[in-house]
């Protein structure tokens, strides 16, 4: 087998395209050399070598060390060099390099091949003796780092001290007969910290440093990285062995990085940073002050050092036609290592870059105008999810943030407010035209009306899916969950971070993104959602099949998803629209009730407050469907439960307290989540839903008469396990429809369907879908049900179970693909089986995950629906699963 694959000068064995053999570094390498680009010359060990050495119990292949030697003659000949010659000596670079870039593997080794003799050779042949020694010491610091394992402080303090000694505060300052004296302490700190002395021959300093690379894939901190981002560890890494050039010889040489573009705006430009007399990693070690690669990003900065256009303007030239020949080739902005020798350029890596949102979408759309890409290949480049970076304000980087505490992002974006404790407060001082954030221990249903009235929510308990996470992210708010240092004295108004105090009112300012809360107001930066971001939504939507619809109910948030390109409601809980102030009296009172008359009573009062509410929703939307779920959580959730609550409601609504206590008590249920809820209301309690459609329908008259256009309902009934179930209510709602009809003389349009969230369901599509004109798959619920587990209990021990490996995600965050996926695929074809044209759509939290709706894309849905912020996200992912 081929084990060693050699690059340089115009060829390699490999190219671009061997990104698995070779890992990332390499093929590249081998690509650039291809292209013609100064590479200096070298060959790579493939990941196959590495793969190989794990499943023989950590040994070489056979043939292996006969293919390094030859790769290493011929590349002692490529330069005129020979590894170990004391008068000519070659050194090398050992780099690791695994197919995705990864932050764990083993340090690049620098100048290897060095040992007493030659780098005595080394001082003559360069006739510099300072170079020599300064890579020397180089050398061995970080051999002895990576390879074996004496930490790098060990050197530091050794040079700390001789500088010290001398009141040297340079590297500079050191002669080279001091780093003579001070190489020679460095290799007795390595003899003593192992036992025997630092290894001399160029051929074991090779061998070490290929172990050491093929060890460090299976360290702690590369296992870690790869669980993490699902690498698989089969994928193995490759190792560069490659000719030193030196950018430390002297002040014509060099070494630097670069971006072809910036990778934080995107803005077409040359960005990037370079060090005279200086080697490998120095210019990110910020050992000195890098110098700009551009006059342009000099004056930007006002650095009073010259850039490298103005300080080496010859080889400056060379690097920027290298930029366009890599940018051309590779059609992508371009992450670049590079280093000077003595007034002469060679190119030391290249890969795509990364990039902050922002950058992806101005690079994407940049490079359509340029006809580098096509429209398809941009929207292809944009991450789905890291286009919520761009649709919320973000805090302006130069802002000097002045954190109070940290806790978890739970929902993205940024805003500023004055602090307050109580929902109901928070509301009053928002009407008033104040902007607040709310900050709880946690929050619950009836803390709704103070999240929406507030710029933003921070909790001082709860996870990334605590109900403050999930309804913030609905509403797109940002959100600070777990904040758990924050002490809340409702008493005095204030909380508390660690012996600091914040009084209500006082101005603070939340970074979802980041879990970030500061004291005061913060500079923000507005979102930007025309100009390139619009030109890639309707590349998107060209490219797309399924349609986006959006999780909604308040007229805002329609408003919100609709300018996000909503096409329609997946999901409008009525529930949310109890909880408002105005009829929650009411709602109470129909719960109280002793008998169906009283509670149609109660009803009566409810309906021209739910037509106005479907009412508004319909004008906002005008013909795109609306899904509209009729009442589905259990109602004890409507009633007050502690003695303190009861006695606030009683006093407020002159209802009854023992009355309501009673009530709430005998409506507790054990098992509220697979409890009396859903169609299960509908059944006990017909006129609750009744009441429900007719508001639906004669808000629909109301609007078309109005408007001249027809609003389209969904009307959805949830929970529903048994065909039996929906064809006794879709018998009623009917009815409901042609009085309705046969009332105002406009007939509403309207479909029946129900919401897929029980495995039962799910198996017996067949039957429920000869009721059902649509289905739409309730994920949250179908997730717990399925597993048996309840979201608001699972932050328990989600963290066990992922650490575990149990489950590879949240599985309430990202679809569980074999299991409930395969209940959805089910009902897909059972449901279809029996109705050919039956609408399916999905409209839990997964609506709006990328990898979710790639899924929703394989099994064919109609639609996915999701919070309003997530509809773009959505737009983009369901054109990318559709490509
Ligand atoms: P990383 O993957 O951490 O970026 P690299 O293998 O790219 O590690 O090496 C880091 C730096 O070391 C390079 O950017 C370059 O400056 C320097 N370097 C690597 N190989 C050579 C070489 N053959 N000659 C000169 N410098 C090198
Ligand atoms: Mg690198
Ligand atoms: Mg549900």
């Amino acid at each position: 087998a081929k084990w060693v694959y050699a690059f340089g000068a115009g060829s390699a064995d490999g190219a671009q395209g061997d990104k698995n053999l070779l890992g990332g570094k390499g093929a590249n390498l081998a690509e650039m050399a291809r292209l013609g680009l100064p590479v200096p010359p070298g060959f790579t060990l493939t990941t196959e070598v590495c793969t190989a050495f794990y499943e023989n119990d950590r040994a070489y292949p056979d043939t292996l060390a006969e293919q390094v030697e030859a790769g290493l003659k011929a590349l002692e000949e490529k330069v005129g060099k020979t590894f170990g010659d004391p008068k000519n000596p070659l050194l090398v670079s050992v780099r690791s390099g695994a197919r995705a870039s990864m932050p764990g593997m083993m340090d690049t080794v620098l100048n290897l091949g060095l040992n007493d003799e030659t780098a005595e050779g080394l001082a003559e042949l360069s006739g510099d003796r300072r170079f020599a020694l300064d890579s020397y010491r180089r050398f061995i610091t970080m051999y002895s780092d990576v390879v074996l394992e004496v930490p790098h402080s060990t050197f530091e303090e050794l040079l700390e001290r001789f500088k010290e000694d001398r009141d040297y505060t340079l590297d500079t300052e050191i002669s080279a007969e001091e780093w003579e004296e001070l190489i020679v302490e460095y290799k007795a700190a390595v003899h003593n910290a192992l036992g025997h002395p630092f290894p001399t021959d160029p051929r074991d300093q090779l061998w070490g440093a290929i172990g050491a690379v093929f060890s460090s894939w299976m360290n702690d901190r590369a296992i870690t990285y790869r669980r993490m981002y699902d690498i698989p560890a089969s994928w193995g890494t490759a190792v560069n062995v490659q000719a030193m050039v030196f950018g430390n010889m002297g002040n014509t040489s060099a070494t630097g990085v670069a971006f072809t573009r910036d990778p934080s705006t995107g803005e077409k430009g040359y960005y990037g940073e370079f060090l005279i007399n200086a080697q490998g990693e120095d210019v990110v070690a910020g050992i000195r002050t890098p110098q700009c690669l551009t006059k342009v990003m000099r004056e930007k900065m006002g650095d009073s050092q010259p850039s490298m256009e103005e300080a080496m303007p010859a080889v400056y030239g060379q690097l920027v036609d290298v930029f366009d020949t890599l940018e051309r080739h590779y059609r992508d902005m371009q992450d670049i290592e590079f280093t000077v020798e003595q007034g002469r350029l060679w190119m030391l890596q290249t890969r795509n870059g990364k990039r902050t949102a922002r950058a992806a979408l101005k690079i994407a759309v940049d490079m359509v105008e340029d006809k580098l890409i096509s429209e398809e290949e941009a929207v292809m480049r944009v991450e789905p999810g890291a286009l919520d970076q761009l649709l919320h304000p973000t805090i302006d980087e130069s802002y000097e943030r002045d954190v109070i505490t940290k806790g978890l992002p739970a929902s993205p974006g940024a805003a500023s407010g004055k602090v307050v404790f109580d929902a109901d407060e928070a509301e009053h001082m928002a009407k008033l035209g104040d902007k607040v954030i709310l900050v709880r221990v946690e929050t619950s249903p009836e803390d709704i009306h103070g999240m929406h009235a507030a710029q933003a929510i921070v909790t001082a308990r709860g996870g990334m899916t605590s109900h403050a996470a999930v309804v913030a992210r609905g509403m797109g708010r940002p959100c600070v969950s777990g904040a758990g240092e924050i002490k809340i004295n409702l008493e005095a108004g204030t909380f508390t971070v660690r012996g600091r105090t914040i009084k209500q009112g006082e101005m603070i300012t939340v970074d979802g993104s980041t879990g970030e809360v500061l004291a005061g107001e913060a500079k923000m930066i507005k979102p930007e959602l025309t100009g390139d971001f619009a030109s890639l939504m309707v590349w998107a939507d060209r490219a797309r099949r399924m349609k986006v619809r959006t999780n909604a109910e308040t007229p805002a948030d329609v408003q919100t998803a609709k300018e996000f390109g909503a096409e329609g409601i997946g999901l409008c809980r009525t529930e949310h629209m109890f909880f408002d102030a105005d009829r929650i009296a009411a709602v109470r009172e129909m719960i109280l009730a002793e008998d169906q008359q009283g509670r149609v009573k109660a009803l009566s009062k409810i309906l021209p407050m739910q037509r106005d509410d479907f009412a508004e929703i319909f004008r906002i939307m005008e013909d795109r469907p609306c899904t509209i779920r009729l009442l589905d959580p259990p109602l004890h959730e409507f009633l007050p439960h502690t003695d303190e609550e009861v006695k606030a409601v009683a006093e407020a609504t002159g209802l009854p307290g023992e009355a309501l206590l009673e009530r709430a008590r005998s409506l507790a249920e054990s098992n509220p989540m697979l409890g009396h809820r859903g169609c299960r209301l509908g059944i006990t309690y017909p006129e609750i839903y009744e009441m429900q459609a007719r508001a639906i329908f004669e808000a629909q008259t109301i609007v078309e008469k109005e408007t001249g256009v027809k609003p389209v309902a969904e009307v959805m009934i949830p929970l529903v396990a048994v065909a039996k179930e929906l064809e006794i209510l879709k018998v009623r709602i009917e009815a409901v429809a042609r009085q309705v009809e046969s009332e105002t003389g406009t007939a509403p349009v309207y479909l029946i369907g129900t919401m897929i969230e029980l495995p039962r369901a799910a198996l017996r599509a067949n039957d429920i879908a000869k009721h059902a004109e649509f289905f739409s798959f309730g994920t949250n619920d179908l997730t717990q049900t399925t597993f048996g587990l309840s979201r608001d209990d699972a932050g328990r021990f989600l963290a066990d179970y992922l650490e575990a490996q149990i489950f590879e995600k949240d599985p309430f965050v990202s679809l569980d693909q074999d299991g409930v996926g395969d209940l959805i695929r089910i009902a897909v074809g059972r449901g279809r089986s029996t109705r050919e044209n039956l609408k399916l759509g999905i409209c839990g939290e997964h609506g709006g995950d990328p990898a979710s709706i790639r899924f929703c894309e394989e099994v064919g849905l109609d639609y996915v629906s999701c919070s309003p912020y997530r509809v773009p996200i959505a737009r983009l992912a369901a054109a990318q699963s559709a490509l």
